[in-house]
């Protein structure tokens, strides 16, 4: 190779390694540049660091502090809940999950009385142990060992049911534990033996309390009993003595026993029906009764009364109402004494007016009745119209202080309607008269069909002849309701009048002189006019014996029921073939009374001596079943009370002799008992109805009309028709 060629290669060398030299020169410049920059980042985060460092150091001396300040706080609540814990009387315990003593208070303490064992770590069960050792807890002859076992089980309950120990100094501590979501169980130990000691007090005068309002029950239903057997035979005696031929003095005796008698009944059943409502046990007895009938009987009772003040007691019965409902007859009953008695009470003069409306629901087979006592007496002043509903109250007036009475009878009747879920309001004017209304919703017995009767053309047009307007307007309604043409006179002269115009019968009332049916039918006859007349009387006893009574077509006693008077007027329009009552295959009507006491057995026979039957005695249940058999009565009376058998043993004897026959006599209990249980067990006992003594003849009466069967001559002589 040639020196140029040498030289040339030199120089490319020198020059790639000076190119090499420059390369490197800029790499360890540029590795120069980022030591440089990393170790000033570097830096920045050493002062960064301690920056942080600083502050963490500054946070964790807080957080220290902090943390004392809690433990500190924490030292003193648990201080002061410890202290709360060992004030409180009651024992506090906490045991761990293998129930082993954490602490407990002083209280839970003391009752080991310092034994040593019983220090926190102790187990449970040492501790039951140590209870019945010592003669801790008074097992009252359970063993110690099933005890122990039992208590044992209950604290391993997650939620054990609280229970009562008695410890040997008589002190009573009710166990409540429950055991927390770690398994650590809280136990309280209460001391309840001042509760204890109440209860047991209270229990006591509970006991005392109920005994003596059994007593209290049992005295009045005693004191019934035995005011209600003697006053049957006062008030029953005083009664027929007054049909006795009596000078004017002994009659007035004779009436006052009987009247004096009867408010004592009445003040004896409001009192006990009162107590009967202030303990809650008046309870309803819901069956099927006759509602029109009812109306009528509490009237027929009444209308004595007001016969004697001259007063008019009237029943429109809406005509079109269904009669047979279901409900509390005997409360029912009640109620409408109360308000029908207080109208005919307080009013000197006019009328008493009991109007039964109402709307029949004949989808729901109910009937909302409406029952409005209306009378003209002293009325009532309008600020005490609510008043009178309270417990003994009454209008404290001049005028009102001449009427005796309780003040009970509104209070119970608006409790008893309340218990029907009916409403009861009044509306007065003092001076002129009162309002009593009521509303109650009853179910209708059986399917009711709505029943027009069919009253023949023959009758178009009947006259009626009343002094008292309301009633002609009552009867004037019904008829027209009947699609008779009906018009109204008050007295014989006028009705002479009216027989100028076309008249098909007659229906009259008789109160002489003015308004005389006998003289009125003599006088028809004298002219030839052969006008059927009906009487309707609401004293039908002195008219049966009355010379021409035998003309009239009917003699009807008065509240006249509608089916009765519906029949009367069918009868007279020659519709109606009624069976003569002279037929000789009919026979009496047969009636057993059983009844030992001779008193009462003549107040029944004198009760009944007007009737057309055949009466029998029997003075005891044995006696009475017997005479079933040998007499066949068609229906019996029976006492309750009757030695040998009584009248309940009686009656099923009866039924099970019928189970065979086949028949049902009806049986009535007489009993001079009113507690709400004893009407049950007599109707349990096979009896159909019971009276309660003193008897009333109406009543009687109404049974036997109820009881006459087919084939019997009719039980009053003339061709009356009644309620019954
Ligand atoms: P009693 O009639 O025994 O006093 P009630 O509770 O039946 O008790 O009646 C309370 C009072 O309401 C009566 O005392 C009387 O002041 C008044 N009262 C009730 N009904 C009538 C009435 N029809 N007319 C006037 N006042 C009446």
């Amino acid at each position: 190779m040639s020196l140029q060629q040498k030289l040339t290669e030199e120089r490319r060398g020198r020059l790639a390694a000076e190119r090499m030299l420059e390369l490197k020169k800029a790499e360890l410049f540029a590795a120069n540049r980022k030591l440089g920059r990393n170790a000033r980042q570097l830096n920045d985060e050493i002062v960064d660091t301690r920056a942080l460092v600083e502050s963490i150091r500054g946070e964790n001396k807080r957080v220290k502090s902090d943390l004392s300040a809690a433990q500190e706080k924490i030292a003193l609540v648990e201080r002061r809940l410890w202290h709360s814990i060992e004030t409180i009387k009651d024992g506090f315990a906490f045991f761990d999950s293998d129930n082993h003593l954490i602490m407990a208070n002083a209280a839970y303490m003391a009752i080991f009385e310092g034994l040593e064992v019983i220090k926190p770590g102790v187990n449970y069960v040492t501790i039951l142990q140590a209870m019945t050792d010592e003669g801790i807890v008074n097992l009252d002859g359970i063993n110690p060992t099933e005890w122990r076992q039992e208590m044992q089980i209950r604290f391993q309950q997650s939620h054990p049911p609280s229970e009562i120990i008695r410890l040997w100094n008589g002190m009573y501590v009710k166990l409540v534990d429950q055991r927390g979501p770690g398994g650590d169980m809280v136990s309280l130990g209460l001391d309840i033996t001042a509760t204890v000691h109440y209860e047991r007090e209270l229990d006591a005068a509970r006991k005392q309390a109920e005994a003596a309002n059994r007593a209290k029950s049992a005295f009045l239903a005693n004191m019934s009993h035995e005011i209600r057997t003697p006053m049957n035979g006062v008030i029953g005696m005083a009664d027929l003595l007054g049909d006795t031929v009596l000078s004017e003095e002994q009659r007035l005796y004779a009436q006052t026993i009987k009247n004096s008698g009867e408010a004592l009944l009445v003040i004896i059943n409001d009192v006990l029906d009162y107590s009967k409502i202030e303990a809650d046990r008046l309870e309803l007895h819901s069956d099927p009764f006759d509602l029109e009938r009812a109306c009528q009987e509490v009237i027929m009772l009444l209308q004595p009364m007001a016969r004697d003040k001259g007063l008019e007691l009237l029943l429109d019965y809406d005509l079109f109402l269904p009669t047979e409902l279901i409900g509390d007859a005997g409360r029912i009953r009640q109620v409408l004494t109360n308000l029908i008695g207080n109208a005919v009470k307080f009013t000197s003069e006019g009328h008493v007016l009991v109007r039964i409306t109402g709307v029949t629901d004949i989808k729901r087979g109910t009937v909302q009745v409406h029952i409005a006592v209306e009378d003209t007496g002293i009325g009532i002043p309008a600020h005490m119209t609510d008043h009178i509903f309270g417990d003994f109250n009454q209008v404290e007036n001049e005028r009102n202080r001449q009427f005796d009475g309780t003040g009970l009878g509104l209070a119970i009747t608006k409790r008893l309607v309340q218990l029907m879920n009916g409403e009861i309001c009044v509306t007065s004017i003092e001076g002129e008269g009162s309002c009593f209304g009521l509303r109650v919703v009853l179910d209708i017995h059986g399917t009711f069909e709505m029943d027009h009767p069919h009253i023949p053309p023959q009758l178009g047009r009947v006259m009626i002849a009343d002094d008292i307007s309301a009633n002609r307007s009552i009867l004037e309604h019904q008829l027209k309701q009947l699609q008779i043409e009906a018009f109204g006179v008050p007295d014989n002269a006028s009705a002479l009048e009216g027989l100028e115009g076309r008249v098909d019968a007659i229906l009259m009332d008789h109160k002489p002189p003015r308004l005389d049916a006998l003289a009125l039918i003599q006088a028809l006859r004298d002219r030839g006019s052969d006008v059927p007349v009906i009487l309707l009387s609401a004293n039908l006893i002195g008219m049966k014996d009355a010379p021409r009574s035998g003309q009239f077509s009917a003699m009807l006693q008065k509240p006249v029921p509608r089916h009765t008077l519906i029949k009367a007027l069918q009868a007279i329009a020659g519709q109606v073939d009624r069976a003569s009552p002279s037929s000789p295959e009919l026979r009496q009507m047969r009636v057993l009374a059983a009844e030992d006491n001779r008193t009462n057995r003549l107040v029944f026979r004198k009760m009944v001596k007007t009737l057309n039957i055949a009466l029998e005695f029997a003075t005891n249940g044995e006696e009475a079943v017997e005479m079933y058999q040998s007499f066949k009565p068609d229906i019996v009376f029976m006492d309750i009370s009757m030695p040998r058998m009584d009248g309940k043993q009686a009656t099923t004897h009866i039924r099970q002799i019928e189970a065979h026959s086949g028949k049902h006599v009806p049986v009535i209990a007489m009993t001079a008992h009113a507690m709400p249980d004893d009407d049950k067990s007599i109707l349990e006992a096979g009896l159909d109805h019971y009276l309660t003594k003193p008897l009333r003849r109406a009543e009687i009466e109404a049974r036997i009309f109820k009881a006459q069967p087919e084939g019997t001559l009719p039980v009053q002589e003339t061709p009356v028709q009644h309620a019954g």
